[in-house]
């Protein structure tokens, strides 16, 4: 890898590392999840950087995809298990990161180590550059031993410049099939979420994060202030997921109307959160690691 590439990856690690463990620390009774949200997000900008999407904050069955609205009251309650999810990048170079914290109590310290565990063990297997079924199959017995879940239709993924899920799947079950190999120089986010329900995730209600599709279809978007407004979020952000609170300046009106009316005209993903189907409580970790001749470099 190009040594400035290099260098764009190892800051937007370092940065999204320390935005990750200042935000857990925000994290107690009470607090809103906005508060938390607006801080991490500020703290990054303020290093000149970007952020990768918006901070993630999901809690107890909601194993992915929350992040708050420009109004949103939700505190945080005592005994919520919540993952905290980061992304930053330095000049496309996405670093994605994440780790759970439970409020106040500590019922679910082993699932929250389950996780950690299961992650640590599948960087192990990438050092040793094994394939990606080895990955799945590690992380899997792990969160298993420690008698939870290991969600199967949640993944980590590659990542490339500008594109926060690239070709690759990173399994988080065993028996994929899949004999790929990692490159090096391919980078990586690794992501297990053990769960104490049935470790398969439905879509929820919406998320607030959004991305922009293809310009193709904003041509065909009739209304001339809907199409005004479909392009200049997707000048604003590109190929990247953006939150409803980041619009307020960029669209008039109801950001949420709009928003949502932009993704029924097929110009905006609006995504759903993602919830354990059985509503178990769920935990996650991640980290971005870099694939190298010797091993492999955890970025975050
Ligand atoms: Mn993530
Ligand atoms: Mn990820």
């Amino acid at each position: 890898m190009d040594e400035k590439i290099l260098d764009c990856y190892r800051r937007a690690g370092k940065i999204a590392s320390e935005a990750r463990k200042h935000g857990l620390s925000l994290i107690s009774e009470n607090v809103r999840l906005l508060d938390v949200a607006n801080k991490i997000e500020t703290q990054i900008l303020d290093q000149g950087v970007g952020l990768a999407f918006p901070v993630n904050i999901a809690i107890n069955e909601i194993a992915a995809h929350y992040s708050p609205r420009h109004d949103d009251a939700l505190v945080f309650k005592k005994g919520d298990v919540v993952k905290l999810d980061v992304g930053v990048h330095v000049d496309g170079y996405i670093a994605d990161t994440a780790a759970s914290v439970e409020v106040g109590t500590n019922n679910y310290s082993n699932l929250i180590e389950a996780s950690q565990k299961a992650l640590q063990n599948a960087i192990g297997v990438v050092k040793n550059h094994g394939v990606l079924e080895a990955i799945g199959k590690v992380v899997e017995e792990t969160i298993v031993s420690y008698g939870y879940k290991s969600i199967d239709n949640l993944t980590g993924h590659s990542l490339d410049r500008y594109v926060l899920h690239s070709g690759l799947s990173i399994p988080n079950v065993a028996h994929t099939m899949d004999n790929q190999k990692l490159k090096v120089g391919d980078v990586i986010a690794i992501e297990p979420f053990a769960s104490t329900g049935t470790g398969h995730v439905v879509s929820g209600n919406g998320s607030n994060i959004y991305l922009c599709l293809d310009s193709f279809r904003m041509k065909l978007v009739r209304n001339q202030g809907a199409r005004l407004m479909a392009q200049r979020l997707s000048s604003q952000f590109k190929t990247l997921p953006f939150a409803e609170r980041w619009c307020q300046k960029v669209i008039s009106g109801s950001t949420d109307v709009s928003l949502k009316k932009l993704a029924f005209l097929g110009v905006l993903k609006h995504y759903p959160q993602l919830v354990d189907k059985g509503k178990g409580i769920v935990s996650q970790a991640e980290h971005t690691v870099l694939v190298t001749e010797d091993g492999c470099e955890v970025m975050t």
